[in-house]
């Protein structure tokens, strides 16, 4: 059965897969947030840029993060 529904890394509350935000940390751990908890991380980080996700098509990454492989690949991370 297909996952509707994932946890936030952040708020640990349940939502809908379709809303699922990645973000990249400044140490490239991989965080799946909420909307709102994306904001939040955005705003904290000051700077990001965009790069390829794991699951979605596009994440956001931190700008003090990784600029280069694996992270910076237009290639979705290997899974560990
Ligand atoms: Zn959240």
């Amino acid at each position: 059965m297909a996952e509707t529904t994932f946890k936030c890394d952040v708020c640990g509350n349940e939502f809908d897969t379709s809303t699922l935000k990645e973000f990249f940390d400044e140490s490239g751990r991989r965080l799946e947030l909420c909307p709102q908890d994306l904001d939040a991380k955005m705003n904290e980080a000051g700077s990001v840029h965009g790069g390829p996700g794991e699951k979605k098509e596009a994440a956001a990454y931190d700008d003090d993060g990784p600029r280069t492989g694996p992270y910076g690949e237009r290639e979705a991370p290997a899974q560990r």
